[in-house]
């Protein structure tokens, strides 16, 4: 297979923050991917611009650093780090002061794309747009990156649309969530919809249930303050889980255009039905004779928050009533692995009697590791002595298929970033995405405060607590096996 890299119009790309955790270990390192691709133009610029008081030669030995430890592309030649840092400045400025703004205006270009990622906690979002705006650095034309979390409740989300609408437009904010720059997640789309195999029996008619787990084996690490407030539901659920289950369960868009597309992810959200407490299994990790729990983690005795959640929803809508969904994340799990299952119902009748057994055809995608796509199919038991059956998968492993290559595909942040340069809303979450999902979930985190609910403990390295196995096992169900 042969990569085709069209390179992007030149551009200014101004990253807040970009002395800071994700610009060092994501952002950076992925434009220069896209810079040894050959896809960054000769006239891109890059400027970081954070608090730090720091110089352009200051930030490119900063920004070198963080491409060696974190990753250049396997086809970047010898030299061309130092190609790239040409392209890369500093300007200091502070979100809530005035210094720096003249400076950084000064850097920028009037004939060139001009977009500026906000790579800082949202607690900052309204004082970059309001400076952007004042110092005459953003115009109509210009782009805001934002990053998650995008608020922790409704009335949070919603104040910082407002705050972000005062200044901007909708069609000039890309709101991130990484996981639908995932190769593997937008193939989703191409499976369903560039192939007439799967759309006929993807309703609730042929498909028993779907799942969709996202699991880790990291614990919560440095992150311990920050995921205490957080947890499972706020920080994986209301975004990652549900952007999936809007790409498996939503109409096909009349077009691959960003509106169409978010259009009809909005609809599955608004469909989704109240989620039933006791469909809901929630859970801590515990700590062992080798490691601390999650409790030692976020330090915190007595925390409520859940590292584990699982639940079963209902889409209310003609093509999904009567088929559950089966969402499941957590962290310290047996394996990482993220993965969709649709699961479909048994053959009406079987012509093979009793013996031949129960059989069903599972199509699961895996998002990683190891991206690709099973279907299990039902054939005959080798060998004499009747009809027996059993369940083979059909197995794809898109590096495989698609041969070397495969593995210079972008990732997710080079991908969204180049997407903003090109102006493709897309695979960007719209304001009232973002505002519906939190309005689904708002209610399930309030009804475990209310409650007093505390996470059930379950073991690092398992697949979570008694409780999730449960919640399918009252179904006549069972989760698929967390492995790697
Ligand atoms: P960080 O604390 O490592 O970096 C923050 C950056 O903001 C630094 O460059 C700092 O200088 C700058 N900054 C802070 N206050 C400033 C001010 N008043 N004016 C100008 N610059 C200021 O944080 P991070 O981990 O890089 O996260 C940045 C954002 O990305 C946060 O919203 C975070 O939630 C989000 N995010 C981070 C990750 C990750 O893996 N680190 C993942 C997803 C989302």
């Amino acid at each position: 297979m042969v990569s085709r890299v069209i390179p992007v119009d030149p551009f200014d790309l101004v990253i807040f923050g970009g002395t800071g955790d994700l610009a060092r270990r994501k952002i950076l390192p992925g434009l220069f991917r896209r810079f040894c691709s050959g896809q960054m133009p000769d006239g891109a610029q890059i400027i970081g611009a954070a608090r730090s008081d720091m110089d352009d030669a200051g930030f490119r030995a900063m920004v070198g650093e963080a491409i060696r430890e974190f990753g250049g592309g396997r086809h970047c030649e010898d030299g061309t780090l130092d190609a790239f840092l040409e392209h890369i400045g500093y300007v200091t400025v502070d979100a809530r002061g005035d210094g720096g703004w003249h400076d950084l205006k000064a850097r920028l270009r009037d004939d060139k794309v001009r977009a500026f990622y906000f790579s800082v906690g949202p607690g900052l979002f309204g004082d970059l747009a309001e400076r952007l705006r004042g110092f005459g650095l953003a115009d109509d034309e210009s782009r805001v990156v934002v990053e998650k979390p995008f608020g922790k409740d409704l009335a949070t989300a919603k104040a910082l649309n407002a705050t972000l609408a005062q200044h901007f437009d909708e069609t000039q904010i890309y709101r991130i969530d990484h996981y639908l720059g995932k190769e593997t997640v937008q193939n989703l789309m191409a499976v369903r919809f560039g192939n007439v195999l799967f759309e006929p029996l993807w309703n609730a008619q042929y498909v028993d249930h779907i799942q969709i787990t996202v699991a880790e084996t990291v614990d919560v690490g440095g992150r311990g303050g920050y995921y205490d407030k957080s947890g499972a539901m706020r920080d994986m659920v209301q975004n990652h889980l549900m952007q999936l289950l809007c790409l498996i369960a939503m109409e096909p868009p009349a077009r691959f255009e960003p509106d169409a597309v978010r259009d009809e992810k909005l609809k599955v959200i608004r469909a989704l039905d109240p989620v039933d407490y006791h469909h809901i299994a929630r859970g801590q990790y515990d700590a062992d004779e080798h490691q601390p729990g999650y409790r030692e983690h976020v330090g915190d005795p007595r925390s409520k928050t859940e590292s584990f959640v699982a639940l079963k929803c209902h889409i209310s809508n003609w093509r999904w009533a009567g088929t559950p969904f089966y969402l499941r994340t957590g962290k310290k799990l047996r394996a990482r692995t993220s993965e969709i299952a649709v699961v479909f119902k048994d053959a009406p009748h079987s012509i093979f009697g009793a013996d031949a057994g129960h059989h069903r055809n599972v199509l699961a995608i895996r998002l990683q590791p190891n991206e690709g796509m099973t279907l299990d199919v039902t054939i005959k038991e080798p060998g004499p002595g009747g009809m027996r059956l059993v369940d083979v998968p059909l197995d794809m492993s898109f590096a495989e298929a698609l041969g070397p290559e495969v593995e210079e595909v972008p990732d997710a942040y080079e991908r969204l970033i180049m997407d903003v340069i090109r102006g493709n809303q897309t695979l960007f979450m719209r304001g009232d995405e973002v505002e519906a999902a939190w309005a689904w979930t708002d209610p399930i985190i309030e009804g475990w405060q209310k409650r007093g609910e505390v996470p059930k403990p379950y073991d690092a390295g398992s697949s979570g607590p008694e409780d999730a196995l449960m919640l399918m096992h009252r179904d006549g169900r069972k989760w698929r096996e967390i492995k790697a």
